[in-house]
């Protein structure tokens, strides 16, 4: 096994290809992101692809594609599946040290036995039945045709055949969570190898954090217990073990599981529905932690804000709504020139006044063009009080609409009418938009110009 290169963090994001990534593990992403940019360090996106029944390259296509449309970048990229010899070799070393050893239990007989220990009141943990197998038995076993499978040799104190198993507490300093213990004895000896041939994650997780020198684990508390036995693996692999950091898992926003809607929360679900990626991303790295949730652009200023002593060891609750209102702040402190060909893609030909006066009412930047139809294209006015707003059109300063008309504009139609308030404003904003709410109507006046504005009050549709 190599040893870490320099004193710089090596962290990895390490997901499964099993389907695409949703708000929860890009919560993982983001803080190993920000974690290694913050310190200099190397991220390496790593796909956790032994499971040939589940992992599909279509999968690790659309996570790259999605952690790429997030502004995510890694160092380098990795896959178990073509690892294997790595796996080889560090079997090899752990069968011959005597921590793997064969089981010919099928599933059945171990059921068998979960059954009798429960009935006698016994955790059901694996009795450690084919460890005890003399040479013979083994290969009476063989004979029969069974193929074994691999289970790890935790070093706790299960070994007395009869006994129960004592509490044997394997602890580490959590970065999150603070000081943290498993108990070994009360888990079975983890199968690392099935007997397809092929590892479990367990397994190949510690060979390659071992062998990529990861000085951080940055992961879901899911995990928790698996470090425990990851702890006992990376010794008897000799490795030094890397800090680990478990951050809690996002619930909804009354603290139900989010697991039955990871479907419409995967990112490229969101972004789908038009959210910014840094809006995803702020959230991500924000949500669960002791700083305000807020927009923040510059993936550098985000990763200055990272301190594993921020993130909260309670659930981190995830609310749609505070991510959209996320997203209608941070494009009102978009400036044009970002959002310049997007616009432009989306037929607004408004430039830059006009995204000043509509990007602070709008929840998604594609919610601008309906602003632009409205300043483009015929209406159906909403005509509240027809005289009003014959008057008002008769009222409209001569010459071209600019900037200082609407203010000149209501001047005197206050002046003349004595209306003011939203009793001036309002019927003029449904004349003019057919709406009741929307961006503030002096800088969407120009857009409209003269014949639209006077026709709209008239009751026309133009
Ligand atoms: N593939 C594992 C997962 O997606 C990685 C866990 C880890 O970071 O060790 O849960």
């Amino acid at each position: 096994m190599s040893a870490p290169s320099s004193s710089s963090p090596v962290v990895r994001f390490a997901p499964s290809p099993t389907g695409r990534i949703h708000i929860g593990n890009v919560r993982t992403a983001v803080l190993n992101w920000l974690f290694a940019r913050r310190e200099g360090g190397t991220l390496i996106l790593r796909f956790d692809d032994t499971d040939t029944e589940r992992a599909r390259a279509e999968f690790a296509e659309a996570i790259t594609t999605d952690l790429t449309w997030l502004g995510l970048t890694w160092d380098r990229i990795a896959r178990q599946s073509e690892r294997t010899e790595l796996y080889d070799r560090a079997a090899e070393t752990l069968k011959r040290d005597g921590r793997l050893y064969p089981c010919y239990e099928t599933p059945e007989e171990i059921e068998r036995r979960r059954r009798l220990q429960r009935a006698r009141g016994l955790p059901p943990i694996y009795d450690r039945a084919s460890l005890k197998l003399t040479d013979a038995e083994r290969e009476a076993m063989e004979r029969e045709g069974r193929v074994p499978h691999w289970r790890f040799r935790l070093n706790n104190s299960g070994d007395d055949p009869a006994g129960q198993p004592e509490s044997t507490p394997i602890a580490w300093d959590d970065l999150i969570r603070g000081h943290q213990t498993v108990d070994l004895g009360a888990l079975s000896d983890p199968v690392m190898i099935r007997a397809d041939g092929s590892y479990l994650y367990t397994f190949t997780s510690v060979v390659d954090d071992a062998d990529m020198g990861v000085t951080h684990i940055i992961r879901g508390e899911d995990h928790v217990t698996n470090t425990g036995v990851q702890l006992q693996l990376f010794e008897a692999l000799g490795a030094d073990a890397p800090q680990f950091a478990h951050h809690s898992l996002l619930v909804g926003a009354e603290g139900q599981a989010l697991s039955k809607r990871l479907g419409d929360l995967a990112i490229a679900a969101l972004r789908d529905e038009g959210l910014e990626p840094q809006a995803v991303t702020s959230h991500a790295a924000l949500v669960g932690t002791s700083d305000a949730i807020e927009p923040v652009m510059n993936p550098d200023d985000l990763a200055a804000r990272f301190a594993f002593e921020k993130i909260s060891r309670s659930p981190a609750r995830f609310d749609q709504r505070e991510l959209a209102q996320l997203n209608a702040r941070l494009l009102q402190a978009l400036d044009f020139e970002s959002v310049q060909e997007r616009l432009t893609d989306l037929g607004i030909a408004g430039g830059a006044p006009f995204w000043r006066a509509v990007r602070g009412n709008i929840g998604v930047l594609r919610d601008a063009q309906a602003w632009w139809t409205v300043v483009s294209q015929p209406l159906t006015p909403d005509i509240e009080d027809a005289a009003f707003c014959t008057r008002a059109a008769e009222l409209l300063p001569d010459g071209p609409v600019t900037d200082e008309t609407w203010g000149e504009w209501t001047r005197i139609i206050k002046a003349e009418t004595g209306a003011k308030g939203k009793a001036l404003f309002m019927p003029l904003r449904k004349a003019l938009t057919a709406q009741t709410r929307g961006p503030e109507l002096q800088p969407l006046l120009p857009f409209m110009g003269r014949e639209r504005i006077v026709g709209r009050l008239s009751g026309e549709t133009v």
